[in-house]
């Protein structure tokens, strides 16, 4: 077998008498059940795999011994390989981290409105673009335009893609090549590298910083419009909040100010919530209406933050320059989808109706959340694992903060409870790293080495799943 030359780095007697104990891949494959539906080409790569792992921990001095070289070592472990490779990259998982809108996370979830309507449309023929009424080719916007519309007093509508692309879109109409007077307190990053200035930039505006960073007067913006101006822009600074000696200039205002100088102003809302949410609590922001009645030529926000929707931009405003937007060749590149379409409409329906719109809209339901029902989730996951966790893991309530996340609402911590977990056998980060490795993975938050379940995010029926996943793990480390 080894006829090759010896070098310094020839493997010692033991290690090669390992390395020809691995078995062959073929011997792998006799192990396996030949009406197995996995396809040929997978098992043999993930053969491969496993025979290249072993031969490295070989040769890296792993304390194996011949009987990790058995059928019954290796083939659960080629199970478990094939398992991951045949588990869908994309897939659901238990949000414990109390982070209502998480980025990371799919942002909003859908109500069963609007996922019934994802369901046609995905698998029926529509009147995506066709006019019924005319029978002529139709416009994809004019399906959530009058809803819209309606909801918010605005004159017009557009849905694009997301709000980055609703922010570009409306400056690369208005203001190419010109300039956009922004307060240099709302020069604001999103997250993600969306940057307004870079954003600018890259439509071809010029951006003019006015005032301090924690002060901008009106006067500022007077003072900087020239003929080159082309808009005055206002960002909603969702994702932070200055406190302290600190001034903006209202969006009324700037209205004000504009007409007298014939600008158009534009705000950025960011999260763009329809209702006010301050009666759960939160802090007041500024709802879509309120702004729109404020005088702002057009507003952009996003369709999955505190709308509750799917990703998309909404620009929303008078109807002269919403048509100059519609027929920026660029909006074709911007264009939303079918599905987006569907359950953005479905969505919008609900808010038609205030209370069904909090109820069945899972962002506003978790956001609205009384404690008393948290509580209870928290005290049936407890019940579900408590007796079986008992010997190795230590689990308690405990009273924590909620995020609404998604750069909305900073600073507005939610009360909420959590099932709090400290695993007596391993670390809290191993715990963490095990629950997210998992074929339904578990998010969760270390503090002061608890591991944090946070049920305001964890679904009624998620909670038997969570309790299953807790107690795999700590199976899979007792045998
Ligand atoms: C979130 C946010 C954006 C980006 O919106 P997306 O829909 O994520 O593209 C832009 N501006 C503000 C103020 C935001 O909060």
């Amino acid at each position: 077998m080894s006829t090759k030359t010896e070098s310094a780095g020839t493997p010692s007697a033991a290690t090669q008498r390992l390395l020809r104990a691995i078995p062959k891949v073929d011997e792998f494959l006799g192990w396996l059940d030949p009406s197995s539906a996995v396809p040929a080409f997978l098992v043999k790569s993930a053969v491969r795999q496993l025979l290249e792992s072993l031969r490295q921990d070989i040769l890296k001095g792993a304390p194996l011994v011949p009987a990790d070289l058995t059928q019954k070592t290796l083939l659960p472990r080629l199970c478990q390989l094939l398992a991951s490779r045949l588990r869908p990259n994309f897939r659901t998982v238990i949000n414990g981290t109390g982070v209502v809108i998480h980025t990371n996370l799919g942002r909003s979830l859908l109500p069963e409105a609007a996922m019934t309507s994802l369901l046609a449309v995905g698998s029926r023929y529509s009147n995506l673009e066709l006019d019924l009424t005319t029978g002529k080719r139709g416009s994809r916007y004019s399906l959530v335009e009058d809803v819209l519309c309606e909801l918010t007093g605005a004159e017009a509508a557009l849905v694009v893609n997301n709000n980055a692309a609703a922010v570009m879109l409306v400056l690369d109409t208005l203001a190419k090549g010109r300039e956009v007077i922004v307060s240099r307190g709302q020069l604001v990053e999103i997250g993600g590298s969306f940057r307004i200035p870079e954003v600018m930039s890259r439509t071809g505006a010029r951006l003019v910083e006015v005032g301090a960073t924690n002060r901008t007067h009106l006067g500022d913006y007077e003072g900087a419009i020239t003929e080159e101006t082309a808009l005055l822009l206002k960002v909603h600074t969702s994702n932070y909040r200055m406190i302290g000696f600190t001034s903006e200039v209202s969006l009324g205002e700037l209205v004000t100010l504009a007409a007298r100088h014939n600008l158009p102003v534009m705000e950025d809302l960011g999260s763009g919530c329809l209702l006010d949410l301050s009666r759960f609590g939160l802090a007041k922001e500024p709802t879509v209406g309120e702004v729109i009645r404020a005088g702002v030529d057009v507003v952009t926000f996003s369709g999955d933050k505190l709308l509750g929707g799917p990703q998309a931009g909404l620009i929303l405003g008078k109807k002269k320059i919403i048509e100059q937007i519609k027929a920026n060749p660029m909006n074709r590149a911007l264009r939303i989808d079918k599905f987006t379409l569907a359950g953005l409409e479905a969505v919008l329906r609900l808010y038609f109706d205030e209370q069904k719109a909090i109820a069945a809209i899972p962002t506003l339901a978790m956001l609205a959340m009384p404690l008393a029902v948290i509580d209870q989730r928290a005290k049936r996951l407890r019940r579900l694992i408590g007796k079986e966790l008992a010997p190795v893991c230590r689990v308690e309530l405990k009273t924590i903060a909620s995020m609404v996340g998604g750069g909305s609402l900073p600073e507005q911590p939610l009360p909420s409870r959590a099932v709090a977990l400290a695993p007596l056998e391993r670390s809290v980060n191993e715990l963490e790293r095990g629950l997210r490795e998992l074929a339904l993975p578990v998010l969760g938050r270390i503090e002061d080495d608890w591991l944090l379940l946070d049920m305001r995010t964890v679904a009624d029926q998620e909670v038997p799943l969570l309790a299953n996943c807790l107690k795999e793990i700590f199976e899979a480390k007792n045998k």
